[in-house]
């Protein structure tokens, strides 16, 4: 699907709960959070029937997220119907970790075939001060049981934070360097919770690795890797990402559109609009009338996300309840 700015639109990323077993503090607030009754969350036949029509229209790539995906029950499930669909190329799942123990085997049986874990800590007690409780020890058994069990790429979401986690950047690059983990440094964008910290830009985070690595860039041969940009240090066996969505805004690139838990389709993640899917389909809409509404949908995908500009996001939803 060409979009009106002439990109690419290729990939869904779909977020099948607003629930979560942390709270990350740039994420989530401790209490008072106000969680999607259990029907107004898409189901998953819901969450199929627009992946499969997206198909039918380009999307090859979808990515499962959420809140935390692996609390939502029978997840393999879904990968597993998904995966049956002939254009979807690649499923992949964005977790906090905590639950892929209990769910690798049935995940990797299912035919996942990527994993990003989001750890913005090595250390014990500070990951449990982070995410207000959460054990390190389970997401650690969850990566390695990934690598073990064949999944095609690792890769750690981290997101640094001044004054939280900014003294552990080169525990993370020596990481990469000693096992075969991609990591890749994400800004702080001030949605929700994050508005109260103060990010740090991947440009000083960059310079902090350069002072003591050299970053050699890494040309891609395809154009998964997304929006990041990666480099190796010599001899690392993973990659040392970045994602800069604030400081280097790459809308220009963006390929992807958005289900939130709740059946809207969002064409940005800070943007105003948002299409009822859920409405449309609980009021008895047929495929070929969603399939138009979808496209048309893509076709208006706004050009540059709003943090800059004085978009406001109407509906002001945090990144755990659109999917991040
Ligand atoms: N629970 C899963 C996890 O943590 O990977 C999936 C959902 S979580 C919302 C997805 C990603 O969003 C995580 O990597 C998290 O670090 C990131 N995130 C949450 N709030 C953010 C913010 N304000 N700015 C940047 N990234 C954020
Ligand atoms: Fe939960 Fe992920 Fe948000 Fe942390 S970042 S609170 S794990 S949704």
């Amino acid at each position: 699907m060409i979009d009106q700015f002439g990109r690419n639109i290729n990939y869904f990323r779909i977020s099948v709960t607003d629930q979560c077993n942390l709270r990350c503090i740039y994420c989530m607030p401790d209490k008072g959070i106000d969680f999607l009754q259990e029907e107004k969350l898409l189901s998953f036949d819901e969450i199929y029937r627009i992946v499969k029509i997206g198909a039918s229209l380009g999307i090859s790539k979808v990515r499962i997220t959420g809140g935390e995906p692996l609390t939502r029950e029978g997840l393999p499930k879904l990968i597993q119907k998904i995966k049956t669909l002939p254009q979807i190329e690649e499923v992949c799942l964005t977790t906090n970790g905590i639950l892929l123990e209990k769910y690798i085997d049935e995940l990797i049986k299912a035919g996942l075939d990527r994993v990003n874990i989001s750890l913005d800590t090595l250390q014990h007690e500070r990951y449990k001060q982070m995410t207000r409780g959460g054990n390190i020890e389970e997401v650690i058994r969850g990566i390695k049981l990934s690598l073990d069990g064949g999944i095609k790429r690792v890769r750690l979401n981290i997101v640094i934070i001044k004054e939280e986690n900014d003294d552990e950047i080169m525990d993370f690059v020596e990481l990469a360097e000693k096992n075969p983990i991609d990591i890749r440094f994400i800004e702080l964008m001030p949605i929700g919770e994050g508005k109260q910290f103060k990010s740090v830009s991947n440009d000083e985070v960059k310079e902090i690795i350069m002072k003591e690595r050299e970053l050699i860039p890494y040309i891609a041969k395809n154009k998964s890797l997304g929006p990041a940009a990666y480099f190796k240090t010599p001899n690392s066996k993973g990659m040392v990402g970045f994602i800069s969505p604030m400081s280097h805004i790459f809308c220009s690139q963006c390929n992807r559109m958005r289900l939130t838990s709740e059946g809207f389709l969002r064409q940005c993640l800070h943007w105003k609009d948002g299409i009822d899917l859920r409405k449309m389909m609980r009021d008895g809409m047929e495929d070929k009338q969603l399939k138009k509404i979808i496209a048309k949908g893509v076709y208006k995908k706004p050009n540059e996300h709003g943090f800059k500009k004085d978009c406001i996001d109407e509906d002001s939803k945090r990144m755990f309840q659109i999917g991040g």
